[in-house]
């Protein structure tokens, strides 16, 4: 059996040590590949700290992984020995139910669904172990391809950053003619300005304060408003087409919404701790939508990967190695990073 290098965490107040897990010698079907990088999620911190429910511990979190292929099984033609690939926030799901057949595997109702990265079940009846290993083994349908000319350190963040952003702004027409407000500049935000840009919108950042305006306008906004001022959402009424949140803080639904044209939509990717308080006449009296939505799709991340290499855009990372990782939860929490911190796995057996 393969095994891994990884940074564990046993508990949710525990610390990140190095531990060896065994990987599974790849299958037929399956990919065995080293990381290289693994993005830190907010997601990773939530659950590491049990924050989201019961935890396997020990938890070896990553759900945005980015490495080069060590072996492949007989029956996979996508993949060779070398490629560049990368995983995101699931491994696995049953493939049979209708939304396995409409390419969104991350909604599975099938038996098991969706399988989780880390902290879920996988096939083989074992809890699975993310990205902060040095391998994985995962099914060759539930990885993507990396196109050269993105770095993997930057490619990372994009398998759950990336398609968290990308998957509102297609589904929602995110274009040329549109205006297009990103609520929050964090990994999710910094990701969501530059890919609105490349698909051609006219793009807003409604941000806490003006501390990353400079960034935003380099990712590519018009426009960089702060709603610490006075007045700003007030100002902004009516404005846009599609205002896609990230904010997990507690905000004013409402007041984002009266920012809608007549019609728009505000999708929110958000996870605040507090349900909405909302006045549904905010939406009636305008035919406005308010949406969700979860990552994407296999299919839909790829595209995503695609259309980033196309465009020239990629996550703005910090890379640390794996003794920084209790330092870096700390710094996510407070919002100190730009963009995303990405464990260099090369740093594991030092
Ligand atoms: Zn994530
Ligand atoms: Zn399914």
């Amino acid at each position: 059996m393969p095994q891994a290098t990884a940074y564990a965490i046993d508990g949710p107040t525990g610390r990140f040590a190095r531990t060896t897990i065994e990987r599974r010698e790849p299958g037929p079907t399956e990919v065995l590949f080293d990381i290289a990088y693994a993005g830190i999620c907010h997601s990773d911190i939530h659950t590491a700290r049990g924050e989201w429910g019961p935890v396997k511990y020990p938890l070896v979190p990553g759900h945005e992984i980015a490495g080069v292929v060590r072996q492949v099984g007989a029956e996979v033609t996508r993949f060779a020995v070398g490629d560049r690939v990368g995983v995101g926030c699931f491994v696995d799901s049953c493939g049979q139910c209708e939304q396995c057949r409409e390419g969104d595997e991350q909604f599975c109702d099938g038996p098991g669904g969706t399988v989780w990265t880390y902290n879920g079940t996988g096939r083989d009846g074992l809890p699975t172990a993310g990205g902060y290993s040095s391998c994985i083994t995962v099914e060759a349908d539930y990885v993507c391809r990396i196109p050269e000319g993105i770095e993997l350190a930057s490619a990372a963040p994009l398998l759950c950053a990336g398609i968290t952003l990308y998957s509102p702004l297609k589904r929602w027409g995110a274009g040329p003619g549109k205006r297009v407000a990103i609520v929050g500049m964090g990994g999710l935000g910094h990701m969501g300005v530059q890919i609105a840009a490349a698909l051609g919108a006219e793009v807003a950042v409604i941000s806490q304060t003006r501390s990353k305006e400079a960034d935003g306008l380099r990712f590519g906004a018009a426009e960089y408003h702060a709603v610490s001022e006075p007045g700003t959402l007030r100002g902004l009424r009516k404005s846009f087409d599609l205002i896609v949140s990230t904010v997990s803080a507690d905000q004013n639904i409402g007041a984002l919404l009266n920012c809608l044209k007549t019609g728009g939509v505000l999708v929110d990717v958000g996870l605040p701790e507090h349900p909405v308080t909302l006045s549904l006449g905010t939406l009636v009296g305008q035919r406005r939508v308010l949406a969700g939505s979860n990552i994407g799709g296999i299919a839909e991340t790829q595209e995503m990967l695609d259309f980033c290499a196309g465009h020239g855009l990629a996550a703005q990372v910090e890379v640390i190695g794996a003794d920084d990782i209790d330092a870096a939860y700390d710094r996510v929490v407070a919002a100190d990073v730009r963009y995303r911190f990405v464990i260099d796995t090369a740093t594991f057996t030092a």
